[in-house]
């Protein structure tokens, strides 16, 4: 595989920091071109399409059975990825960059059509790239962001570590705490995180903890914790899951872990700003979890669609190609309209990510929580799309010989991370109502 088509990996400068700048730069100076977004794609967004569904296609499916059966984060893969631009600072920042915002869920889609466990063990890292992104200053994006890929040589992964034992849906319940040692100029981080995508495997933590507990979410701050250098950061239990098995996801525990001042996200004098304008009862817009995962949602939203699409475009060829009762079975309106509404769900639920994606790289409010909406509908797409997949391959679609057994388990978890169903549901309803629907 080569390069992305217009990668500017050919012309980042040397060092790792001023590259990061350049990359940035990019993001911002697409700030004036042309925003609005056809469903005609641009060549570029074709170019990358095909770039990216060729890794997917090549090098991510052929490998999905064996890293979903071994339950282990897929190195050489991220690495191949790496070799390519596709996993790394430039090529994300390539993909952001695009002003209409489609190329990021395109890109997602396509990886996720691979394999979805081993696109999260690619991609996981861009949750924590979209805390630093969104909150970091920046100086804290010059270095931290590339430091969240490594390099080619020496890849490494981030780890976003928000949800805890008692604080999952309820990002208010975070039980852990950041003091600062006014005479050691330091961060003291305490608690255990749970659920975190590449938890302990990765070098870069984003961890959120409690600055102020009386504050609740408000009274939050995100910390960068490398784990190369911080004392007092393991890892716990690692989860043996349903699906997306070849993503790490594990407990994070944080010990007496102490961070230089500079390690929270935005730098302490904006937090210090920020916690005081709240105690005065001001308005606060940042709640560092919350703003993470309103960024991410149509990208996830597009994750779960490229793993829908995976499974229907499997069953119209085997509906096309099994025979019972001397014709084949897409023959059958049960089964040839079964097809059509998963090619419709499909479409409709691109559409709202779509949507979003552009609305969110153009700074347009949610307003109606669209966000929210693309990761709702997308979730449940797939999930219905993967078991329909299923039920037209009769036995085979149970047997794990089979890629569409896997693909219902892997869809399952677009239900519950980054806000359940339920949550997104509730997101939803208060924007559009107005009211604090419990
Ligand atoms: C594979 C995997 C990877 C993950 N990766 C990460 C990660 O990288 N970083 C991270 O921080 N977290 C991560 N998570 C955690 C994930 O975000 C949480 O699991 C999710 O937010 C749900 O929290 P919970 O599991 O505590 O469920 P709970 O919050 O306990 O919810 C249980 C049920 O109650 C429902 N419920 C809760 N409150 C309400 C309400 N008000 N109204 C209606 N229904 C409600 C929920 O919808 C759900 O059905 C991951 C989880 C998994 C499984």
């Amino acid at each position: 595989m080569s390069a992305p088509p217009t990668s500017p990996a050919a012309t980042a400068p040397e060092g790792a920091t001023e590259a990061a700048e350049a990359a940035v730069e990019a993001i911002r100076s697409a700030a004036g071109q042309d925003t609005s977004f056809s469903l005609q794609l641009s060549q570029d967004q074709k170019d990358i399409r095909d770039w990216v569904h060729g890794f997917a296609a090549d090098v991510v499916r052929p490998a999905a059975h064996e890293w979903d059966e071994k339950e282990q984060t897929p190195w050489p893969i991220i690495q191949e990825a790496a070799k390519i631009g596709l996993y790394g600072y430039e090529g994300m920042a390539q993909f952001f960059a695009d002003p209409t915002g489609l190329t990021l869920p395109i890109v997602n889609e396509e990886l996720f059509w691979g394999d979805a466990g081993i696109g999260m063990s690619i991609f996981g890292t861009s949750l924590a790239v979209a805390a630093i992104f969104g909150q970091g200053s920046g100086e804290q994006i010059g270095e931290w962001i590339p430091r969240c890929f490594g390099t080619v040589d020496d890849v490494k992964v981030a780890a976003f570590c928000a949800s805890e034992p008692n604080a999952g849906s309820d990002v208010s319940g975070v039980r852990s705490t950041a003091k600062f040692d006014e005479g050691a100029g330091e961060w003291v981080l305490n608690g255990q995180k749970a659920w975190a995508t590449n938890g302990g495997i990765a070098d870069v933590h984003v961890v959120i903890a409690s600055v102020d507990r009386e504050l609740g979410a408000r009274g939050h701050g995100a910390f960068v914790v490398p784990m190369s250098e911080a004392k007092g950061i393991s890892q716990g239990t690692k989860v043996s899951k349903h699906g997306l098995r070849a993503s790490h996801t594990a407990d994070v525990f944080l010990d007496d872990c102490r961070v230089p001042a500079g390690y929270v996200l935005g730098g302490k004098e904006k937090l210090d700003e920020r916690l005081a304008r709240v105690r005065e009862g001001k308005r606060s817009k940042s709640q560092a979890a919350m703003q993470t995962f309103e960024a991410s949602r149509p990208t996830v939203a597009a994750q779960a669609l490229g793993i829908a699409r995976a499974a229907y475009e499997y069953a119209l060829d085997y509906a096309k190609e099994r025979e019972q009762f001397g014709r084949k079975i897409i023959e059958n309106q049960a089964i040839a309209f079964t097809l059509a509404r998963m090619k419709t769900e499909i479409d409709a639920a691109r559409l709202l990510a779509w949507r979003a994606s552009w609305m969110g790289r153009n700074g347009l409010a949610f307003e109606n929580a669209e966000g929210s909406m693309s990761k709702l509908k997308a979730g449940e797409v797939a999930v219905w799309v993967t078991e329909r997949a299923i039920q037209i391959l009769g036995g085979n679609g149970y047997a794990r010989e089979f890629p569409v057994e896997r693909w219902h388990r892997d869809a399952k978890i677009y239900d519950i991370f980054e806000g359940t169903a339920e949550i997104q549901q509730l997101v939803i309803a208060r924007a559009i109502s107005g009211m604090h629907i419990k």
